[in-house]
């Protein structure tokens, strides 16, 4: 299997072959694949990708927390491996306390990279890893027609196993009973050329996985093309395209929470602002039996015990607008932080910019001041 073969157990049991030694990849090579689109993610910030021949969807899972993203979606021909995992893409507790910006969807078809579906078109990026050396002459001769001509995206990413280096394996046979061809560098460059000038792409050759000192020049493991579609941005795609081409069958489509969705971004705002109420009474209490000698971390708990820097490290210029907001105040038993000091923490201004969307946010969860221009907690009660 093409996992031992590039990968890190092949035991050398072959004894007409000793001294050829395993390969062992570090990291192993499938993961410096995936750190290979990782880079191009953070680097070209996509909004939509597609990953054609996403197997058990890992490299999915690899790149989703990426802020840019807001469309990814997966395509397999084998609906068994594309679920296998899907449990993985779901949303966990932290993506709702701490939401992303922007919506995510994720989407898993059960379909074949060389039949059009309308709702591939308009891509960033479109990665197709280790993908095309599984497809038959006839698959492979639409596959260009479908990726390149139809769906159009900016950036095509395709890696394939470069036979040049083959020969440096215990046992040198193809590196997966699946694949129908492994192309040496010639023959893959060959290929992608002719591609990418009859789709108007551009082509840059690199890969992972170096060989062994003293190797000779038999290229990376893996080889890897990057297309980049000429003096253009992704097709938009057009309402009749849109609804056009359906085949591929939906198997798993999941949302992330994101701050554009109300009632997550209540959620989040509701959270932070308690947690810093909590944090500013603690401080307050603390303060009222003096500096604890010894410990370093509760500098603004001196004085008065109202600013209270606890928690994240804030730079200089959010510490001075942290200062100079309205103090937090105490009258009999109430605590009292205005709501415009809690604007001035960060964390807080990210899920909401101004006093009356969040007077409107807070209102029925948080108890607020009778003005409503603050929130309030018993000073003393712990069960708050
Ligand atoms: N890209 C994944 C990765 O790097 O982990 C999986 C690579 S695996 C070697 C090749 C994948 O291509 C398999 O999951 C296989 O089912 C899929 N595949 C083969 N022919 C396909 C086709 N015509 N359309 C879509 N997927 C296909």
């Amino acid at each position: 299997m093409e996992q031992n073969k590039e990968g890190n157990n092949v035991a050398d049991d072959n004894s007409d072959l000793p001294t050829k030694k395993t390969i062992n990849f570090f990291p192993p090579l499938y993961r410096q694949r995936y750190s290979f689109v990782n880079d191009l993610v953070n680097q070209h910030k996509p909004k939509k990708v597609a990953d054609l021949g996403c197997g058990n969807a890992l490299l999915i899972q690899t790149i989703k927390s990426h802020s840019c993203l807001e469309l990814i979606v997966g395509v397999d021909i084998n609906e068994d491996k594309i679920v296998s995992r899907r449990c993985k893409l779901s949303p966990f507790s932290g993506d709702y306390l701490s939401p992303r910006d922007l919506n995510l969807s994720i989407i898993l078809y059960h379909g074949s990279a060389v039949e059009r579906d309308s709702r591939l078109l308009g891509f960033d990026l479109v990665t197709c890893i280790e993908l095309i050396e599984h497809l038959d002459s006839q698959d492979l001769a639409r596959f260009p027609k479908v990726v390149f001509g139809y769906l159009s995206p900016a950036m095509v990413v395709i890696s394939t196993p470069n036979s040049d280096f083959n020969p440096l394996f215990p046992v040198v046979t193809l590196r997966d009973a699946d694949h129908k061809f492994e192309w040496n560098r010639e023959q893959f460059q060959t290929w992608a050329l002719g591609v990418a000038s009859s789709y108007n792409y551009s082509v840059e050759f690199t890969g992972v996985g170096e060989p062994p000192e003293g190797a000779g020049n038999v290229g990376y493991c893996t080889q890897i093309g990057v297309f980049r579609k000429i003096g253009a941005r992704a097709a938009t795609p057009c309402a009749k395209e849109q609804c056009g081409e359906h085949v591929y069958k939906v198997v798993y489509s999941v949302s992330y929470p994101s701050l554009q969705q109300k009632e997550v971004r209540k959620l989040a705002l509701v959270n932070e602002v308690s947690r810093q109420v909590q944090s500013l009474r603690q401080s307050y209490i603390s303060s009222l039996s003096g500096p604890q000698r010894g410990d370093p971390h509760r500098p603004e708990a001196r004085g008065n015990g109202l600013t209270a820097f606890s928690g994240p490290v804030f730079t200089e210029l959010e510490k001075l607008n942290i200062e100079k907001s309205p103090k937090p105040f105490c009258l009999g038993n109430k605590f009292y932080v205005p709501l415009e000091r809690l604007l001035a923490y960060p964390k807080v201004n990210r899920l909401c910019d101004n006093v009356e969307t969040m007077r409107a946010l807070l209102a029925g969860s948080v108890r607020l001041s009778r003005d409503s221009s603050a929130v309030t907690l018993d000073l003393q009660d712990e069960s708050q």
